[in-house]
């Protein structure tokens, strides 16, 4: 699989934080209920911290309580990736950003949410940055 944007690991090492490179890119897990949008309910576009892409909306974010910012959708289909995650000793879909390839989260479905789609993209909030929509 190749990616629109693709770079050295020394390189996403050298523009990430540390703990943004452990999830971004080695597919980490921030701890639950410390991200900074948990319960961000702020108008606007969440984006890759990695690659800029514009990737949710405030729109499709819903309050799961599961100490993770939650979506029930992306904001267009083919802005994530998603890929079967059987590490863990679990079977999950894993969810990437489609342009860069790194780590978001999980996404979730037929968990009983009142959502459109019944589905919960479970994202990291260090793999995403927060553009508030102007007013
Ligand atoms: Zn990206």
């Amino acid at each position: 699989m190749s990616y629109d944007i693709e770079k050295p690991d020394e390189q996403w090492r050298a523009e990430l934080s540390p703990a943004e490179y452990t999830v971004l890119r080695q597919a980490g897990t921030e701890p639950a209920f410390r991200g900074e949008y948990t319960d961000t309910k702020t108008t606007g576009v969440y984006s890759c911290r990695a690659c800029g892409a514009d990737l949710f909306t405030s729109t499709e974010k819903f309050e799961s309580h599961c100490g993770w910012p939650s979506f029930y959708d992306p904001k267009d289909t083919d802005a994530v990736e998603l890929i079967e995650d059987r590490s863990h000793g679990m079977s999950r879909t894993e969810v990437r950003c489609a342009r860069c390839g790194s780590h978001l989260g999980h996404v979730f479905e037929g968990e009983g949410y009142a959502t459109p789609t019944d589905q919960r993209y479970c994202i990291n909030s260090i793999s995403l940055r927060l553009t508030p929509a102007e007013s």
